[in-house]
């Protein structure tokens, strides 16, 4: 019975576990797509002030073009218009490889080469255009450039430049720089729905496994453990203390008893002829005899005294705040209360028994707890040899008389 309650218990430790492991796994793999999302918004947030950095340093780009086309245009000296010029030139390169790297992507700038059919319309189609917008707006920058000096002041280049610079060039970049930034918080919007769901589902997680694991598994451990303890210390026949935590309880009672300096009486009860009883109808019934005795036993004790099982049939009862005297007329009664039973055994048989009890008292300051059971013992014995059914107490003289030894 008690190994099927231990498989049993084994079992459902084993399931718990298990649900314990699966929870955890859960937990894992959630806090690493947890991860995995925080790391897309970090790089998504980065990709647009890319974006935005970038178009942001176009617009500025195509200002200066336009302001530096038409000091070239006006400049008065050759040394003016080499000068003008190549830092026009350099503006011009770094606007067309800026804006190859905004409208295909580039590595290096970590900009992605994954556009959205909206971005696209604006790089490709009406209204924008930007890319023709650029092209054209740097073709009439880098034409400028080529046309002689004189012709540059009345240069048609000069004025589809000025008209572009403050229009639609203008609004191309705009343009795409709004798309980016409504797209990057779009995606940055579900993201982070994605990650408060992810959070949302570890937290509940966690609460049901504090709920439905680790509760009912410290409940089980915490029952487990009282049911362990209650057998480390009980007799698994007649419920009573088994023989060491009797030990262990007096040794602690004796300790207190010497700090309070009150007096403690030993006894100790064993069942005459109980072999007999064992012979006549059986161990079984002899079991249920054992029983009967405890339960007399208990019957007639004080809720502080102890009572244990020593050996087969012999008990020990410890009575704390008891002089000799006292312990005597428990003993008394105990003795008359057994031989008065009628025990009636569970196949019908009916019969009476008796008990020998021999008493002791605990020497204050001076001894342990065995040297007074010792005594109880030898008293116990001298009850035995007197012809049995009788209470007897310590003596000195009993000395002498040979005890079982403990
Ligand atoms: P005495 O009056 O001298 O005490 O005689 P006794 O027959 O009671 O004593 P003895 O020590 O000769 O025999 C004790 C018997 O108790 C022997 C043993 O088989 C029996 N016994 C010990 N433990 C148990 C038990 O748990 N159940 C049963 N039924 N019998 C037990
Ligand atoms: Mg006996
Ligand atoms: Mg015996």
């Amino acid at each position: 019975m008690n190994e099927r309650v231990g498989a049993v218990g084994i079992a459902s430790f084993r399931k718990a576990t298990l649900v314990y492991a699966g929870a955890l796994a859960l937990i894992a793999t959630l806090s690493m797509i947890t991860n995995v999302m925080v790391d897309a918004i970090v790089q998504r947030q980065e990709a647009t002030a890319r974006i935005v950095n970038i178009s942001g340093r176009q617009r500025m780009l195509s200002q200066r073009i336009a302001m530096m086309a038409l000091e070239l245009a006006q400049a008065r000296t050759a040394e003016m218009r080499q000068a003008i010029g190549s830092d026009l030139a350099v503006a011009i390169d770094l606007m067309d490889a800026s804006h190859a790297a905004l409208s295909q992507g580039s590595k290096e700038q970590g900009l992605s080469s994954d556009k959205s059919a909206d971005v696209r319309a604006i790089y490709a189609e009406a209204p924008h255009q930007l890319n023709g917008q650029v092209t054209s707006y740097l073709d009439h920058a880098r034409l400028l450039i080529a046309q002689p000096a004189e012709e540059r002041q009345a240069s048609a280049h000069l004025n589809d430049l000025l008209a572009s610079a403050h229009g639609p060039i203008l609004q191309g970049l705009d343009a795409a720089v709004k798309q980016h930034e409504i797209e990057s918080e779009t995606s940055i919007r579900s993201l982070r729905r994605i990650l408060l769901t992810l959070v949302g589902m570890m937290l509940a997680t966690l609460a049901a496994e504090a709920i439905f694991i680790f509760r009912p598994l410290f409940r089980k451990l915490e029952a487990a453990h009282v049911k362990l303890l209650d057998a480390a210390r009980t007799d698994p026949l007649t419920g009573c203390m088994n023989r060491r935590y009797l030990m262990e309880a007096a040794a602690r009672e004796v300790a207190r008893a010497k700090r309070s300096g009150s007096i403690l009486s030993v006894m100790m009860l064993d069942i005459d002829h109980f072999k007999k009883i064992n012979d006549t109808y059986g161990h079984g019934v002899g079991d249920e005899a054992l029983l009967s005795l405890v339960g007399t036993v208990l019957g007639n004790i004080r809720a502080s005294d102890m009572l244990g099982r020593i050996g087969g049939e012999e008990f020990a009862v410890l009575l704390p705040d008891t002089a000799e005297d006292q312990a005597g007329q428990v003993a008394l009664k105990l003795r008359e209360s057994v031989e008065a039973l009628e025990i009636k055994s569970s196949a019908g048989h009916v019969f009476k028994m008796t008990t020998s009890i021999g008493l002791a008292q605990l020497h204050l300051g001076e001894e342990d707890f065995l040297a007074a059971l010792e005594r109880a013992d030898k008293a116990l014995y001298k009850a035995k040899q007197s012809g049995r059914n009788r209470v007897v107490f310590y003596t000195p003289e009993l000395e002498g008389a040979a005890g079982k030894g403990f």
